[in-house]
């Protein structure tokens, strides 16, 4: 194996073992003398923890069995939901600082308030975002939800909030957001990454200190753009959702020949879009600003739902033959997009399926189906 391929190889390896093993994660951290701050889907200020000197680690929830989380769900509730509660009850998060949960559902509203019972060793600390975020006074909103953050952490980890560490804190999370862009365009060339592959870089930003995985993600751009585009001939499509990390899953794109060309995944890109603005105001205006300019999200309140649109132009301009919708069971926000997004890929020639997930999901047969079926419309 050439030098090159093997120091692909090498990198992948360090994304596949974090995106796997985030327990072994928070305990690097924590041997290191860190705080780790738990942070919940879909946007949290993760720069604000990272100012205060902690480590924001992402919680998706797990593909487990749910047993204790039971006590505090209606069955009819996201399985990321509740699987965060169910691994919070197992003991898996003993050690975190804190749990941030943002109010951007109303499952999400239902965590927050579930969680303080569940599990007590672990404070909860609310970020409640306006609907209208785009006003002044829906970005005052924002700020005084990231000062009473700012406030909570301080009470439950003992750390110091600072400006100019803001500041810093800023400039890691855009350069960050800068790799992670380029990434998909990238990736594209190289039809020999497999979709898990893929997954592991995404998931395991969730897991590492950002600058660690900013410098990671340089070094495989670096590396593959450097290396021949890959012979390989796949399909290219599109995916979105709010997660798609399930290794079953995943397989079925690599088995019929389906490569990733570009996503609106909220685990994945969508987390990237939009940076923080330089400029005048405060950093934490400017923060605020930052969640005011996001868009083309499902839990983004639009009257006018721009991420329809949105979704068959990233399609278009990535040379996406379709749209593989991966629909989390019982989210509404989602669901509540679905309609539109087969409307607009119907209009414009875009085949589109939907594929239901759960983290429960033992059984993909029904999603190899339907992948299968869809494989076959669009090569
Ligand atoms: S947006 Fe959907 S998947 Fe995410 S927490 Fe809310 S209901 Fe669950």
């Amino acid at each position: 194996m050439a030098e090159k391929e093997k120091n692909i190889q090498e990198l992948l390896r360090c994304f596949h073992e974090a995106a796997a093993h985030p327990a072994k994660q928070m305990e690097k951290y924590l041997s290191e003398g860190r705080k780790v701050v738990l942070v919940a889907p879909v946007y949290t200020p993760e720069e604000i923890i990272h100012s205060m000197g902690m480590v924001p680690l992402g919680v998706w929830g797990g593909d487990l069995q749910l047993d204790e989380a039971k006590k505090y769900f209606p069955a009819f509730i996201c399985s990321i939901m509740q699987s965060i509660v169910e691994l919070g009850m197992k003991g898996v998060y003993n050690g975190a600082s804190a749990i941030v949960i943002p109010s951007l559902c109303d499952s999400l509203k239902v965590l927050g308030q579930n969680w303080k019972y569940a599990v007590k060793d672990i404070p909860f600390i609310p970020m409640t975002y306006p609907q209208n975020r785009k006003p002044g006074f829906g970005r005052t909103f924002t700020k005084a939800g990231y000062e009473r953050v700012i406030s909570d952490l301080t009470r439950a980890a003992g750390t110091v909030f600072q400006e100019d560490k803001l500041e810093e804190s800023i400039g890691v999370y855009n350069a960050h957001n800068a790799v992670m862009r380029e990434l998909p365009g990238v990736l594209c060339a190289h039809p020999e990454i497999s979709a898990a592959e893929r997954s592991d870089i995404f998931k395991s930003a969730w897991f590492m200190r950002k600058e660690e995985h900013t410098e990671l993600v340089k070094s495989l751009l670096e590396a593959l753009k450097t290396e021949e585009a890959g012979q390989k001939k796949k399909i290219p499509v599109m995916t979105t959702g709010i997660l798609a990390d399930a290794p079953d899953l995943l397989e079925i794109l690599d088995d019929n020949g389906l490569q990733i060309v570009c996503d609106d995944v909220a685990a994945e890109s969508r987390q990237y879009r939009t940076d923080t603005p330089e400029g005048e105001g405060t950093p934490l205006d400017r923060l605020a600003e930052k969640f005011a300019a996001m868009d083309n999200c499902s839990v983004l309140y639009d009257p006018e739902k721009k991420r329809v649109e949105y979704i068959v132009r990233e399609a278009e301009a990535a040379g996406a033959k379709g749209v593989l919708v991966f629909l989390t069971k019982f989210c509404d926000p989602e669901e509540f997009d679905y309609p539109l997004i087969r409307k607009a890929c119907e209009a414009a020639g875009l085949p589109c399926v939907l594929i239901e997930i759960d983290r429960q999901m033992e059984n993909y047969e029904q999603a190899r189906t339907a992948i299968e079926t869809f494989r076959d419309l669009v090569q």
